[in-house]
């Protein structure tokens, strides 16, 4: 079987470049072992964590990292048949041969009614970060005011939708007027746009009796801001800090401490590789049933082949992308 997969070609400097990746041709040969099979990719996820833990990738070696769903096509592994749809944690690859070990779920069973590419989006890390982040941190009640940062991206657009079906007022913050549009059109009550109000004028405009709950996708001074508009003992759930990920300095953002305390402040961070694997299974079935009962979609910026990971990838990160990046195959 011959496969591509993209490699880490040069070190990222602020926003990374195309120049950055490197297509590399692999042969993987036609036998298998006992408990091997061949897969091939159908949709690669992209993701912002590429960046962040870019720092360990070894030039001209690592495979960039993430995770794709893709269809077992021939196997010796009983518990991966031919056929089955599987969340591969195998990088950025076409295809490969794999014991089993880097399965991430097994996604076979998707529902019908639900388009395939789920198995990357709410029914994967998208999903179950989104899911525990709001039902496992911040325990949302009926009547509950959250916000959500990147509130039109891949995870920002799931909680929005799990938080207005718990009953909460959500409000969003996004790039641009076109992406307020779209959090409305998925369900969020309301949103502004962090480019041009600022965190004080917008929650005070959308959220007039204060935030009780923070979704907090980016991270740096604008979560720090955010904190000045909670009620006494909001939660604040601390998913990832997008806004400074292409930083060429580290980021730096105001005093946060004196603020949590005056207020009763908790806030939890929380990780797809430590928190969630003892829930994935309970919040999959969960996340079905959201689906299957027509309360959570799938909202997705797809593109198409391979060659064009590194560009949505970039994109992705400087705002491009409405909803979950997802390249088909
Ligand atoms: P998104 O789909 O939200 O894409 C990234 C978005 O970041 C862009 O669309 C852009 O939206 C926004 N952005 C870029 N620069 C800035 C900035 N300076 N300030 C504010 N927003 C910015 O990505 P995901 O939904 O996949 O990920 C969202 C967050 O969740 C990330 O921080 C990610 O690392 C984290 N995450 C954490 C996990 C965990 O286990 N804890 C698992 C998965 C994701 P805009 O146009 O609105 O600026």
């Amino acid at each position: 079987m011959k496969v591509r997969q993209i490699i880490y070609a040069a070190k990222f400097e602020g926003s990374p470049k195309e120049s950055d990746f490197k297509i590399v041709d692999e042969d993987l040969g036609d036998q298998l072992k006992e408990n091997e099979f061949f897969y091939e990719a159908i949709y690669i996820s992209c993701d912002p964590y590429v960046r962040l833990l870019s720092d360990s990738y070894i030039v001209g070696k690592t495979t960039i990292p993430g995770y794709q769903l893709a269809k077992v096509l021939e196997s010796k592994n009983p518990k991966f048949p031919s056929d089955s749809i599987l969340v591969m944690n195998v990088g950025w690859r076409t295809g490969g041969k794999s014991d089993g070990s880097d399965v991430w779920y097994d996604r076979t069973d998707i529902p019908k009614n639900v388009p395939m590419s789920a198995g990357v989006g709410i029914f994967a890390m998208t999903g179950l970060t989104a899911y525990y982040g709001v039902n496992y941190v911040l325990k949302p009640k009926a009547g509950d005011t959250i916000l959500v940062s990147g509130s039109a991206g891949a995870v920002g657009t799931v909680v929005g939708q799990l938080a207005k079906g718990m009953g909460c007022r959500v409000i969003g913050s996004c790039g641009s007027m076109e992406k307020i549009k779209f959090v409305k059109s998925v369900g969020f009550d309301d949103a502004f746009n962090y480019k041009t109000e600022s965190v004080a004028e917008g929650l005070k405009r959308l959220a007039p009796k204060g935030v009780d709950l923070y979704f907090d996708n980016v991270g740096g001074s604008f979560s720090s801001a955010v904190l000045e508009s909670m009620n006494k003992g909001g939660r604040v759930a601390c998913c990832g800090a997008v806004s400074s990920y292409n930083s060429k300095v580290p980021a730096q953002a105001p005093v946060i401490q004196g603020t949590m305390a005056l207020n009763s402040l908790s806030l939890q961070g929380f990780n797809i590789f430590d928190d969630i694997p003892a829930y994935a299974d309970e919040i999959y079935v969960a996340l079905k049933q959201w689906a299957g009962e027509g309360k959570l979609k799938q909202h997705e910026y797809l593109t198409s082949g391979f060659e064009s990971l590194p560009s949505t990838f970039i994109g992705m990160l400087r705002g491009k992308n409405f909803g979950k990046t997802i390249v088909n195959m």
